[in-house]
């Protein structure tokens, strides 16, 4: 098992496929500048399979969620996808996703595996929406979003970050347009993961200020607590439900003691935590001359056994000495 020093358990993998992306939302990515990981660099589909496999069969992992940068911009995703469901035991398997491309790619990545997505969507206001993403593709989030539900990839989860003066008086429209289209919606507290360095916690969009807005027009009702587990998502019932609202407060209500993520980067590294600053090369291990094997597998599980035991307590993030990643969100896989 994937297993630390305070006794928690890591059994949900977060795959990051590339650092690149067809959008630039601006609490991710800057318009310009920013550097790709070399070619060379970047875990071939072959190994990444690999590394999968050794987490499912040796170290415990039941979930694996592909992530990005933007997952579907790898060209041999529908082929991970299938691969990692022949896995015995077989692993849930999820996607985050900007949505864009989704709707040609949705059926494929059902028929290959595929259990869920999430899709990420911030405004209903196509202009807004070209502001915050820098890119004008809002049509073809909506139709993924479709696309997605129609291929059964359910439950459809959205997620919404809000950003003051933009998007930040849309929580309850969000809220009334995820209900009447069967998604999960769930607003992710904006976290200093951006690549210019941006973040400032008085003009972050906090959960009370989520919950606030969204209770001018529902009636919520907290889920017991025993319902959410490791899930980094508060939830809350909306109007008696049964559709229900999820809020992820990194920042301001963080569940580190309760976290069981492990994360690998398209080039290789392990992430013990989104604000780890410090990462274990898997991929040195896997392309070394004498890691070939069985025996090879188990060298690379307690690499990565290793590194999950030196997991800190938590992201640091309220601590005065708190240094933000040097990777940026979309090269750590969100
Ligand atoms: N491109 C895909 C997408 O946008 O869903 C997958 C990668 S993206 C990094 C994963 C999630 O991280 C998205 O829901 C995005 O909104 C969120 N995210 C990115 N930067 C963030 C930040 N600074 N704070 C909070 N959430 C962030
Ligand atoms: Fe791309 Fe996702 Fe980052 Fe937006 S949040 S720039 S879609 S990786």
């Amino acid at each position: 098992m994937l297993i630390d020093t305070f006794g928690r358990v890591a059994t949900d993998l977060r795959v990051s496929l590339t650092d690149r992306c067809n959008l630039r939302c601006t609490y991710c990515m800057p318009e310009e500048g920013l550097q790709w990981l070399a070619r060379p660099d970047l875990l071939t589909d072959e190994e990444i399979v690999r590394l999968v496999r050794i987490a499912v069969t040796r170290l415990g992992v039941t979930e694996v969620r592909f992530t990005g940068g933007e997952p579907l911009l790898r060209p041999g995703l529908t082929g991970i996808v299938r691969r990692v469901a022949a896995l015995e035991p077989r692993p849930q398997i999820s996607l985050t996703t900007n949505g864009i491309g989704l709707a040609r790619t949705a059926t494929a990545l059902k028929d290959a595996g595929l259990d869920r997505v999430n899709v990420s969507l911030d405004t209903l206001r196509p202009d807004v929406f070209k502001t915050l993403t820098r890119r004008g593709r809002h049509h073809d989030v909506l139709a993924g979003l479709s696309a997605a539900a129609e291929a059964g990839l359910t439950p459809v989860k959205v997620n919404s970050v809000l950003m003051p003066g933009l998007n930040d008086d849309e929580a309850p429209d969000l809220l009334a347009w995820a209900v009447a289209h069967d998604y999960e919606l769930r607003f992710i507290e904006q976290m200093p993961l951006d690549a210019q360095h941006g973040w400032h916690r008085d003009g972050m969009i906090t959960a009370g200020d989520i919950l606030a807005s969204l209770r001018t027009r529902f009636e919520l009702t907290p889920e017991p607590d025993e319902a959410r587990g490791s899930a980094p998502a508060e939830r809350w019932l909306v109007d008696g439900g049964p559709h229900r609202v999820g809020v992820i407060a990194s920042v301001t209500r963080p569940f580190c003691a309760a976290c069981d993520r492990t994360r690998l980067t398209a080039d290789g590294q392990i992430r013990t935590c989104l604000f780890a600053t410090e990462e274990t090369d898997l991929r040195a291990a896997l392309r070394a001359p004498d890691t070939a094997g069985e025996q090879g597998d188990e060298e690379i599980a307690r690499i990565w056994r290793q590194a999950m035991w030196g997991k800190k307590a938590g992201s640091g993030l309220d601590d005065p000495t708190f240094l933000q990643p040097d990777r940026p969100m979309s090269a750590i896989g969100g």
